[in-house]
């Protein structure tokens, strides 16, 4: 289920055209700029004004208690199952779970946690699914401590979890005495795209990252909130991680930065994705699933080309994206534009016609 780039093709010009992923955006001049100014101080000591700025941005932002910056998403999501569960604990999750698939079994290697991959559409369990999935604490069986979504779902499609199914999950999982844990990587696409503020979105949750290294454009960062006792227990597994950093506020400025300047515009990569399935769609043979935020997946091969030579072929023609779980996933950002969106729409029209 990771993406696959193509292999390095010494005929292929140079990538103008980035849809890979939103991990790809480099930080804007006006961003640098940010970074270079900002006020720093040892962050391990809690000592980086920028950085704490950054936390109480976030911790209100999410409606939550507090919060503390991590080098990665994924520091964010092992600290919080580190400070949920126990070893030989049970989280139920998505199959198609980032913490399932993506974080090199982190939650198993260092918590010893079983994870329970759950079935269901773009990403999603229903709150039916969830229930049947919930069994008695007995002797036998592992303590179900922690369910965990995605918002929004990163292989499901870049799908958004309803707010109604949210609030479902979590009420089951208070009446079963079961912590909840929100992988918001792409949080605030979520809330952009449906007008729903994020501390609605996220109400219920014990806790919630957001992840700053994706469409947020920062270099570096995630910043996981909850309540001042879980901030502080995963302060503690952030030093014991060696994700406790110093002039951190260098980093927390591009952050800041992001709130400020890129998080409205995230709408304008939702437009371009739309605007990319609808002219995929026009092409006869392509099979595209509708994008509800900026992630588009397609499959050329009803059009007779497959996954692997169309993003060959796109290649040659500076374009870069890559087959992901079976399909070719482009991904719209800050680094793409609504033209660079009809290039290479125009690009695929033309490689299946000479296909
Ligand atoms: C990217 C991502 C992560 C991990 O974030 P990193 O900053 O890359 O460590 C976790 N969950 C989801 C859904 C993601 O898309």
């Amino acid at each position: 289920m990771l993406y696959t780039p193509p292999p390095r093709d010494p005929d292929a010009p140079p990538v103008r055209i980035n849809l890979l992923s939103d991990t790809q955006t480099r930080p804007t001049p006006a961003m640098r700029e940010a970074m270079a100014r900002a006020e720093v101080g040892d962050e391990q000591i809690g000592d980086d004004p920028t950085v704490n700025l950054l936390c109480e941005r976030v911790a209100d932002l999410l409606g939550k208690e507090a919060a503390v910056f991590m080098p990665s998403g994924t520091m964010c999501n092992v600290a919080a199952t580190l400070v949920h569960c126990r070893p030989g604990d049970e989280i139920l999750a998505h199959e198609s779970a980032h913490i399932i698939a993506r974080e090199g079994g982190a939650h198993a290697a260092l918590g010893g946690f079983q994870i329970t991959p759950l079935p269901g559409a773009d990403g999603q369990f229903s709150p039916e699914t969830f229930r049947k999935a919930l069994h008695p604490r007995s002797r036998y069986q592992p303590p179900q401590v922690l369910v965990s979504v995605e918002q929004t779902a990163n292989i499901g499609g870049g799908t958004i979890w309803k707010k109604g199914t949210l609030d479902e999950i979590v009420a089951l999982a208070k009446a079963n005495g079961i912590a909840t844990h929100m992988d918001g990587a792409r949080l605030l696409n979520a809330t952009v795209a449906t007008g729903i503020p994020a501390p609605a979105m996220a109400a219920g949750w014990d806790s919630a990252w957001i992840d700053f290294s994706k469409g947020l454009g920062a270099p570096i960062g995630g910043v996981l909130a909850g309540s001042r006792e879980f901030i502080d227990a995963a302060w503690q597994w952030k030093q014991r991680l060696g994700g406790s950093m110093r002039q951190a506020g260098i980093c927390a400025a591009a952050c800041i930065h992001a709130l400020d300047h890129h998080v409205r515009r995230l709408a304008d990569d939702h437009a371009n994705a739309r605007a990319l399935a609808r002219g995929l769609s026009q092409i006869a043979g392509i099979e595209v699933q509708e994008p509800e935020t900026n992630l588009v997946f397609f499959k050329p091969d009803g059009a007779g080309i497959s996954g692997d030579r169309m993003v060959t072929a796109l290649r040659r023609r500076g374009v870069l994206l890559a087959m992901m779980d079976g399909r070719i996933r482009a991904c719209t950002h800050l680094d793409i534009t609504a033209a660079m969106i009809e290039e290479t729409i125009g690009y695929v029209r033309e490689i299946v016609r000479t296909a």
